[in-house]
């Protein structure tokens, strides 16, 4: 097994809820390992906790109860916010809220310049950065003149210019459009394969959690199964009853196994299917 790259331990966390000047569990008694290397999905619906546990994975959030450890680093720690930032990125749904400057280059080129990084070695991370998210070419670009998906790139750039070991995307693809959806998750698999960067994706697109070497399910703000993708995706009836989808080609061999037919209900892919319809009597 390889290291742990994020740990999660028994973690709560409460917002105070002002109608009722009490406080609500967004996160209840979370526990829950990433590896280095993996690629891990968060399901859930909206308002399962999702969020809060993902801001706990680079200190944004520090547990009210429990403990979370970034490569063995305790987050609960001030002195080690620092470097759990930098191992641990985070990109979020919006990408205009994450570009601040009016070029390209500029905007990726932030995050190391606040770290005082010698402008040679910035230069590099900047290029190298741009080149992983292919928007190397729009580099003298504006970025308010792109679209969705560039954009969001250039924000995942960003943050690979800090040289993170790992990143948490949240949503990253809820405000694009079919195209750009397709461009940023082919980034981020990427850079999960290519460059063996730690990858947590929270999204609400089956077809992309289909790819993830685990997927972890939320629902009111605790962690109700994990596993494979397949694993949890043969549980139909149990992701219907919190609310969520499978992929359709797994409904649909679900409902066909439903209606007598002899075919494996656990099929994720168009082609798993197309095997299985042309192998039937
Ligand atoms: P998700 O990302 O799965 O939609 P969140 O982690 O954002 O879920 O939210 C979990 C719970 O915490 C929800 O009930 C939500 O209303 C509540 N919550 C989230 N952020 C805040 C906040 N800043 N103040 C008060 N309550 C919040
Ligand atoms: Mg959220």
């Amino acid at each position: 097994m390889s290291k742990k790259m994020i740990e999660c331990r028994n973690v709560v966390y409460k917002y105070e809820d002002s109608n009722e000047n009490k406080l609500r569990f967004a996160v209840d008694n979370v526990s829950l390992d990433i590896y280095s290397g993996e690629f891990v999905v968060v399901l859930g619906r909206n308002g399962s906790g999702k969020s809060t546990i993902a801001k706990h994975m680079n200190a944004l959030l520090i547990p009210a109860e429990g403990k979370v450890y970034v490569d063995e680093m305790d987050t609960s720690l001030p002195e080690n916010t620092w470097n759990i930032r930098n191992k641990a990125g985070m990109v979020f749904q919006n990408p205009d809220n994450q570009i601040v400057a009016t070029i390209v280059e500029e905007d990726v080129a932030f995050g190391p310049e606040n770290l005082g990084i010698d402008p040679k070695e910035i230069r590099q991370r900047v290029d190298n950065s741009l080149k992983r998210v292919n928007m190397y070419e729009y580099r003298k670009h504006a970025p308010h003149l792109l679209s969705g998906g560039q954009k969001q790139r250039v924000a995942i750039a960003g943050v690979l210019a800090m040289r993170p070991d790992c990143i948490i995307f949240d949503e990253p693809t809820a405000m694009l459009d079919p195209s750009g959806r397709k461009e940023v998750v082919k980034t981020i698999k990427e850079l999960n394969k290519k460059y063996g960067i730690t990858i947590i994706l929270i999204t609400h697109y089956m077809e992309e959690a289909v790819e993830a070497d685990r997927i972890v399910v939320m629902d009111s703000g605790k962690k109700i199964i994990e596993g494979s993708p397949r694993k949890i995706f043969s549980n139909v009836e149990t992701m219907k009853k919190i609310g969520l989808d499978v992929p359709q080609v797994t409904e649909l061999s679900y409902e066909l196994q439903k209606e007598g037919i002899d075919i494996n209900s656990d099929i994720l892919t168009i082609d798993e299917m197309v095997n299985a319809l042309c192998q039937l009597k």
